[in-house]
C-alpha cells in the first residue's frame, strides 16, 4: 500500500505520516529532507542559489542517504550527504531560506523524484512532501492533503523554536512561511497543490491526535 501525504510547511504532515507509518508498520519517508540536502550541498560549495545549472549539477553528483537514527538526540532518522551526517544542518535558517528556490529547478526535481519513486514503488510506505500525490506517486492508494491557515502554521513553528530555546520572531516566521508557500505553489514544475483525488484535511482547529484519528479511519476504509 502507498500513502501520500502532501501539504504546506507546518501543516502537520510529518507528525501524521510518522504516526500512520508506525501504526501500519510502513516506511516513513519525508521527501523534504532530500531538497534540504541538495540545498546544504549548494550552500557549502558557495554556488549562486539562483544559478539553476550550477545547483542542478550538484544535485546530480551528490549521494543522499536517509537511514534509521544512529544517535538518540531526538532525530527521527539520519540524513547523510556523501556519507557525512547532516541531519541537523538541513534544519538551519540558511537552508529554510533557500530550499524553496532550489526546489524550483527541473533537473533537481527529476533527480529527487526518480529516487523517491523507486523507494515508493516498493510499497508499504507513507511518503510526505508537496508533489507526492500529483507527480511522485500518482498511483498512491490514499492521498491526503493536509492544510491549515498560514497563521496557525507559523504559530506552530514559533512554538517549536521556543521549545528549542531559539530566539525567533513570530512575524518573521509568518513572513518567511508566506514566501515559501508562494514559491512552492507558483513554481512551474510540480507545484504544491492537492491531487484531484486527494482527501483534504484542515488541521487549523484540530490537534495532532484528531488529525491522526481522521486519517487512520480513512486508511481503514480502503
Ligand atoms: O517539508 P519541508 O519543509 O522539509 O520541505 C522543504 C522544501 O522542500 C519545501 O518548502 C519545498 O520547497 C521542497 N519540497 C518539494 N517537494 C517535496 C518536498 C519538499 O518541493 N516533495
Amino acid at each position: 500500500m502507498i500513502i501520500a501525504v502532501d501539504g504546506p510547511a507546518a501543516s502537520g504532515k510529518s507528525t501524521l505520516a510518522r504516526r500512520l507509518a508506525e501504526a501500519l508498520g510502513f516506511l516513513y519517508f519525508d521527501t523534504g529532507v532530500m531538497y534540504r540536502a541538495v540545498t546544504v550541498a549548494a550552500l557549502r560549495q558557495s554556488v549562486d542559489i539562483n544559478d539553476d545549472g550550477a545547483v542542478s549539477a550538484i544535485a546530480r553528483t551528490i549521494d543522499i542517504d536517509v537511514r534509521p537514527p544512529s544517535i538518540g538526540d531526538g532525530r527521527q532518522y539520519d540524513v547523510l550527504l556523501d556519507g557525512e551526517d547532516i541531519t541537523w544542518e538541513i534544519r538551519s535558517a540558511a537552508v529554510d531560506t533557500n530550499v524553496s528556490q532550489v526546489s524550483t529547478y527541473a533537473d533537481v526535481r527529476q533527480a529527487m523524484t526518480d529516487v523517491q519513486r523507486q523507494i515508493g514503488l516498493r510499497g508499504d510506505v507513507v511518503m510526505v512532501g508537496r508533489d507526492i500525490g500529483t507527480v511522485v506517486l500518482p498511483e498512491a492508494d490514499l492521498k491526503l492533503y493536509l492544510d491549515a491557515s498560514v497563521e496557525a502554521r507559523a504559530m506552530r513553528r514559533y512554538q517549536e523554536c521556543v521549545e528549542r530555546s531559539e530566539t525567533m520572531d513570530y512575524e518573521d516566521i509568518l513572513a518567511w512561511m508566506k514566501e515559501r508557500d508562494r514559491i512552492d505553489s507558483t513554481r512551474l514544475i510540480a507545484p504544491l497543490r492537492p491531487a484531484e483525488d486527494a482527501i483534504l484535511l484542515d488541521s487549523t482547529d484540530l490537534d495532532a491526535e484528531q488529525v491522526y484519528e481522521q486519517a487512520l479511519s480513512l486508511v481503514q476504509d480502503l
